[in-house]
């Protein structure tokens, strides 16, 4: 089939990629010149795991093509994908003025039949929204499907491949039927392909969400409970999810959700409710106890050093919302990089990815290390925001010789409580008892 993606980032460039890898011809269009002349060359904007083969060998083999001309892209394609941005508006909403925009566009070219398939994260009645936009201007048949992703960075290609479901919100026969061929090859393990009405289709996704950040959330005030009687969340956590009605995925507690998805699409589904007069309790309880988690680890600090944290300096390792990724939309590190500024600390920080996406942030304010071990050098103490298995393994050792104090404030849990009982460090994670083993 002929696919044009609308919006490249990382959901369009993975539908795109994954799309072009089953034999289909397509065509990724952005509005940012820079990224598709990247694209073209076969370099990377994002860091994605397996993202940059998988590209170059559908361009290698002509199935695979970058624009920043939409008209053109249009015209070629019978699907066409909008993967656009939906960031929060002022109030909390979804903006779906990119959506719309392009909507509008889509009304002026489209001169046959198209399936317009709507891939970004959306309130319910978008689908509406995109229909009357296009009908603003034209004049032939098309169908617009509701198709809410479900990947997450870091396994994106995976997670396309072998969706646990594909949603497609549609009334449509004839979309349907162009849909399920489409994604035939992507269920030939036999995880379902769900046909819905364009509603549903849409609050899946916010609702998966949703779900999703409530259970994370849960299990951080456990574990912030479990610390104040003395109980391992680590025990309880592993006590719950051996029960399958509660299952064992999205029970370790840390440092609260963040990312470019869970924070933005939580809000939005409150704002919706709230749109219609409907107050989603739940929603606001999760929003409010996942605002504090964020700082929670800063808490700690000031715990153990005081309010006032002029003169001293903290490693921060782990800038990414999450491992395997350079994105830090949302993520702890941001508001903990601004909390302990406020309170006069100097910090180094170190990841993987993502130093060069919090140095457009913060500039100067703040120190980049080379390495994890670089980031050490004669700190107070060690936070870490992100789970990288890089840190998983680290030599104690080597990270003792270059602290002034040997103090570690874990925000992901990393090392076993046991081990660290062995080791000279004092040492203070999420919902488990803190070691100390250093004389202060
Ligand atoms: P992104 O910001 O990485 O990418 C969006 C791209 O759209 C950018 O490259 C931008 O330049 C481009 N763009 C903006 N206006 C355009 C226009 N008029 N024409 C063409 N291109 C334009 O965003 P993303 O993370 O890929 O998310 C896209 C949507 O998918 C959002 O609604 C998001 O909520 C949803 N989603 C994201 C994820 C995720 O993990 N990132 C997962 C599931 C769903």
């Amino acid at each position: 089939m002929k696919i044009a993606v609308i919006g490249t980032g990382y959901v369009g460039l993975v539908t795109g990629t994954c799309l072009a890898d089953t034999g289909n011809e397509v065509t990724c269009v952005d509005v940012d010149k820079a990224k598709i002349e990247m694209l073209s060359k076969g370099e990377m904007p994002i860091y994605e795991p397996h993202l940059d083969n998988l590209v170059n060998r559908n361009i290698r083999q002509n199935r695979l093509f970058f624009s920043i001309d939409l008209n053109k892209a249009v015209h070629n394609a019978q699907l066409i994908f909008l993967a656009l941005p939906t960031p929060p508006g002022e109030d909390g909403s979804a903006d779906l003025s990119y959506v719309l925009g392009v909507a509008k566009e889509l009304g002026k070219i489209i001169n046959e039949y198209k399936v317009i398939i709507n891939k970004s994260t959306v309130p319910v009645g978008t689908a509406e929204k995109v229909t009357a936009a296009i009908c603003e201007n034209a004049s032939v048949d098309f169908d617009v499907v509701s198709n809410p992703e479900f990947l997450r960075e870091g396994f994106a290609i995976d997670d396309f491949k072998k969706p646990y479901r594909v949603v497609i919100g549609t009334r449509s026969e004839k979309a349907q039927q162009l849909m399920e061929e489409l994604y035939q090859p992507f269920v030939r393990q036999g995880n379902p392909i769900m046909i819905m009405d364009e509603k549903s289709a849409e609050l899946t996704k916010y609702a998966a969400n949703s779900f999703l950040a409530t259970k994370i959330t849960f299990m951080n005030e456990i574990a912030n409970y479990c610390e104040l009687i003395g109980a391992d969340v680590d025990k309880v956590r592993r006590g719950i999810g051996t029960d399958n009605r509660i299952g064992k995925s999205f029970l370790y507690p840390g440092i609260g959700y963040g990312g470019s998805c869970f924070p933005k699409d939580v809000n939005a589904l409150k704002k919706a409710g709230n749109d219609v007069g409907f107050n989603f309790n739940i929603i606001n309880a999760v929003m409010e106890v996942n605002h504090k988690q964020k700082t929670i680890l800063v808490d700690k600090v000031k715990a153990y050093f005081g309010d006032d944290l002029k003169g001293l300096k903290f490693a921060l390792w782990g800038l990414a919302f999450k491992p395997e990724t350079d994105d830090i939309r949302e993520a702890p590190s941001i508001y903990m990089i601004k909390e302990l500024i406020s309170i006069g600390a100097n910090i180094v920080v170190y990841d993987p990815e993502a130093i060069t996406n919090i140095r457009n942030i913060f500039g100067d304010k703040i120190t980049y290390a080379l390495d994890g071990y670089g980031a050490l050098e004669n700190v107070d103490a060690l936070l870490i925001a992100t789970e990288w298995s890089a840190f998983r393994n680290p030599d104690f050792n080597y990270m003792e010789s270059k602290m002034k104090l040997p103090i570690i404030f874990d925000g992901r849990n990393l090392y076993e409580i046991n081990a660290m009982e062995k080791r000279p460090f004092y040492y203070q994670s999420i919902g488990r008892r803190t070691v100390n083993n250093i004389n202060n």
